[in-house]
């Protein structure tokens, strides 16, 4: 499972693209879509068929209003194999408002290329599945797992970790979890001090911390000494960063 991190910033950092993750097995999966994350995108791939589907996590912005230019582009370069947005029930209706919106007439080009397919608790795509829980955060927002037959990796979108999000991560090759502060708690967010605790108690093989507030950004070093300080396998990837697991 190849994963590449697109790009990893917050929503309003000058130096850093919203938080967009690339999950690569045979199928290809976008993770999250926000304003800033087309352009990313285009430069990394610009193949129109690259794409099976993309996980939109919440209806913030910063995670998905990057759908109608990106998929505007694939129908203008010629795509001719459905593409299948993952999310919540409501996930069809918020993307046609925003088609509308921004490009009239999209929903009708993009007849025979999109699909939906809602999500509650465990669905199958392809070779992969994915699972969801609900994380805290000021709106309604999905962490998932994503497996196939041997490797697992969870992203967070934002929201803090609660009973039901730890027990999705549980025994995850890779957990991939927004991190906001260092040490301030929030309403909605994770931080790097809570971040280090749920690695600790709990049998994650390695944390990628990403979707750093601005402020807390500019404290990159003292954050990577807290991480070497706790011997923990937490690392900050830089943008266009990718692993495999
Ligand atoms: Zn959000």
């Amino acid at each position: 499972m190849k994963i590449v991190f697109l790009s990893v910033g917050e929503a309003f950092d000058k130096n850093f693209a919203n938080t967009s993750v690339l999950i690569q097995v045979k199928s290809k999966i976008l993770l999250d879509c926000g304003y800033s994350v087309p352009q990313i995108f285009w430069k990394y791939n610009t193949d129109p068929n690259f794409l099976d589907g993309i996980f939109i996590s919440h209806f913030h912005a910063d995670h998905y209003f990057g759908i109608p230019p990106l998929l505007l582009r694939m129908w203008e370069d010629g795509r001719n194999k459905p593409l299948t947005l993952i999310g919540r029930n409501s996930l069809k209706k918020q993307i046609f408002k925003l088609m509308e919106m921004g490009f009239r007439n999209l929903d009708e080009k993009l007849e025979n290329i999109i699909r939906f397919l809602e999500v509650k608790n465990r669905i199958k795509f392809n070779e992969l599945c994915f699972e969801v829980a609900s994380s805290d955060h000021s709106v309604n927002n999905f962490a998932v797992k994503i497996f196939s037959d041997d490797k697992s990796v969870c992203y967070s979108g934002n929201g803090m970790f609660n009973d039901e999000t730890i027990s999705l991560y549980e025994n995850s090759d890779l957990v991939i979890h927004e991190c906001y502060t260092i040490d301030k708690r929030i309403r909605g967010h994770a931080n790097l001090m809570d971040l280090i605790n749920l690695s600790r108690m709990s049998n994650i093989k390695r944390l990628a911390l990403l979707h750093l507030n601005r402020k807390a950004r500019k404290e990159k070093e003292k954050i990577e000494q807290i991480i070497r300080q706790s011997g923990l396998s937490i690392f900050l990837p830089e943008p266009l960063e990718t692993i495999n697991i």
